[in-house]
């Protein structure tokens, strides 16, 4: 076979696709365009998935006559000039490759003007060449528009889904960086439907009402912190600001976790990680929170030229950087994760109770600051009043009275709290207590359990578990976690064989949480007046009394108002 060079055509569309993968990918693209462009409004409408058009309108900058075709060259930027530049970004873009990249693979018409009163530019691209420019008038900004795309491309075609998932995909860019620039006003239109609108007020409080509704902001609590990294001796700061949504309010999937490096939006194992440390415990197994997480660090800190579509970074301190995000949002969910209160949900939020986040969502007459804002995080970490036990109800609940009300507590869920706590400090001190068994117990494991029982056998005796091999995935137990001594110890020994062991979960914490479980009191057991008191005494004490470690609820609040209300009294 001869080797040959390829024809630029076809070597600008194989290009293009390291860039233009999909739709959004040139909304984002261009998105990043106006942003640095210094927009103020940005607008964008799609039509078919963005595939039949994508036009996006800034008030920026807005592109100089003389420029407009060189911009649409590769590697044509304003933004750098140097290898040296490359070491602190401080833009969005800086490859110079997006407008060559989109115009090799669609349709593109440009109208840009630097100043008012200036004649702007039209300039229209085929198959990436310039077939028109003529002179225009327009505000300052620009507008461009991308039709067809992926026409010439069918290859690419074949693979994009159908219109709805593209369309979700730009509604998500967008949602993106509509948090990441809540100075900036977004509007994006779908087929002529209005999806997203937000103020541009600055708060980032705004955005979230517009992204996630108005009971999600409501349940986000401020992330307020940072960390002073150091690289080669010098102090590095890093801050990191956003917002946390308490763990009662979770998700199936990881979509909700936003990240921006330096206000870039990115995808980050590492930060994925921090912030569900940050809930170990708070969360159920498989529960994702809602986070919007900004990071700032010095431009030099920051790797941002390591990924074609610049969606990944590379922080030369991940540790700091881990750990600074960590606790920041750890911070913020121990000091004001409140008490679920029914009363909470039904608040009258002054007139404005029929605004529900759907309409808000949907509806184009969104207007700023006609919303009451609720104030983030001003709910103060509850740590239970007094309360006086009343008695059990369906063998699994505690009511109580408290100076305001009725409280309703789940016995398993609160004693699991109580023993995830005093286990955890115990590991930490002293570690585990265990307690021999009057005869070795022999039990057989599968060939899964048997390779995890023969690497980790060492390990799992620092919680309690004394396990010998005895024979052919035959093992004998010797000692169990004294807190077992009246529980299912097996149930619960082959439930830290069975954990997950990816690199995600904290293996320690699982097995903490399934000693927990099944020392806990049962749900069906009745508990006498005096052990019921004492379970109540000891969730008292306990760091995070609100939930299991499981994340689940584990007391309710009905105040004497709301049962007021409930009865017709007020
Ligand atoms: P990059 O963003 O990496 O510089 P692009 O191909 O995306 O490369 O854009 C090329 C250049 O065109 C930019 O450097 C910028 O000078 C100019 N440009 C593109 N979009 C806009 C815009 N919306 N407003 C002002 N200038 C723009
Ligand atoms: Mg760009």
């Amino acid at each position: 076979m001869k080797v040959k060079v390829l024809s630029p055509q076809v070597a600008a569309k194989i290009a293009a696709g390291e860039v233009v993968e999909r739709p959004a990918s040139v909304v984002k693209e261009l998105l990043e365009n106006a942003l640095d462009a210094g927009a103020g409004q940005i607008t964008v409408e799609t039509k078919g998935g963005g595939l039949e058009s994508i036009r996006l309108t800034d008030d920026g900058s807005g592109i100089a006559s003389e420029d407009v075709e060189t911009a649409f060259g590769r590697y044509a930027t304003s933004k750098i000039t140097s290898v040296e530049d490359l070491d602190a970004i401080a833009t969005l873009g800086f490859r110079g490759e997006a407008l060559a990249s989109i115009a090799a693979v669609a349709q593109v018409d440009v109208t840009t003007s630097v100043e008012e009163g200036v004649v702007g530019d039209l300039l229209t691209l085929k198959d990436g060449l310039v077939v028109r420019h003529v002179p225009q008038a327009r505000p300052h900004g620009t507008t461009i528009t991308v039709k067809d795309l992926f026409r010439n491309v069918p290859a690419r075609l074949k693979f994009l889904k159908s219109t709805a998932t593209e369309n979700s995909h730009i509604a998500g860019v967008v949602s993106q960086y509509a948090l990441a620039y809540p100075e900036v006003k977004f509007a994006l239109n779908i087929d002529g439907r209005t999806t997203l609108q937000t103020a541009g007020s600055g708060k980032l409080i705004d955005v979230v009402i517009a992204v996630y509704g108005v009971d999600t902001a409501r349940r986000m609590l401020e992330v307020n912190g940072g960390e002073v990294g150091w690289q080669a001796g010098q102090a590095v700061p890093i801050t990191v600001t956003g917002m946390a949504a308490a763990p009662t309010l979770n998700k199936a999937g990881r979509e909700a976790l936003s990240f921006f490096v330096n206000r870039r939006v990115i995808g980050s194992r590492l930060l994925t990680r921090a912030v569900e440390e940050a809930y170990q415990g708070l969360l159920m197994q498989g529960r994702h929170p809602i986070v919007v997480i900004n990071i700032s660090l010095p431009p030099s800190e920051v790797d941002v030229n390591i990924h074609p579509t610049k969606a990944e970074v590379k922080f030369q301190n991940e540790r700091a950087v881990f750990t600074a995000v960590q606790r920041a949002v750890r911070s913020a969910l121990v000091t004001t994760a409140p008490v679920p209160q029914i009363e909470e949900a039904q608040k009258p939020y002054t007139g404005q109770a029929a605004v529900g986040p759907r309409s808000l969502w949907q509806s184009s007459n969104y207007q700023p600051g006609a919303v009451p804002l609720p104030e983030p995080a001003q709910t103060p970490r509850l740590t239970l009043p007094v309360l006086r036990v009343i008695g059990q109800v369906g063998g699994n609940y505690i009511i109580a009275e408290g100076p305001d009300g009725l409280y309703v507590i789940d016995q398993h869920a609160a004693h699991e709290r109580i023993m995830y706590e005093q286990l955890t400090a115990q590991k930490a001190s002293r570690g585990i207590q265990l307690q021999g068994m009057l005869e070795p117990y022999s039990f057989e494991v599968t060939p899964q359990q048997d390779e995890i029982l023969k690497s980790e056998s060492g390990s799992l005796r620092q919680f309690g578990f004394t396990v010998e091999p005895f024979g052919e995935r035959t093992y004998l137990v010797r000692t169990i976690p004294s807190v077992l001594k009246d529980g299912d110890w097996l149930a619960a020994l082959r439930e830290i064989l069975d954990n997950p062991r990816d690199k995600i979960t904290n293996v320690e914490d699982d097995i903490i949480k399934s000693l927990a479980c099944h020392s806990a009191v049962r749900a069906g057991k009745v508990l006498s007046d005096d052990e019921m008191r004492e379970l109540i005494r000891q969730l008292e004490q306990a760091k995070l009394p609100n939930t299991c470690p499981h994340g689940r609820p584990t007391i309710l609040h009905l105040s004497v108002r709301q049962l007021e209300k409930e009865f017709g009294r007020i």
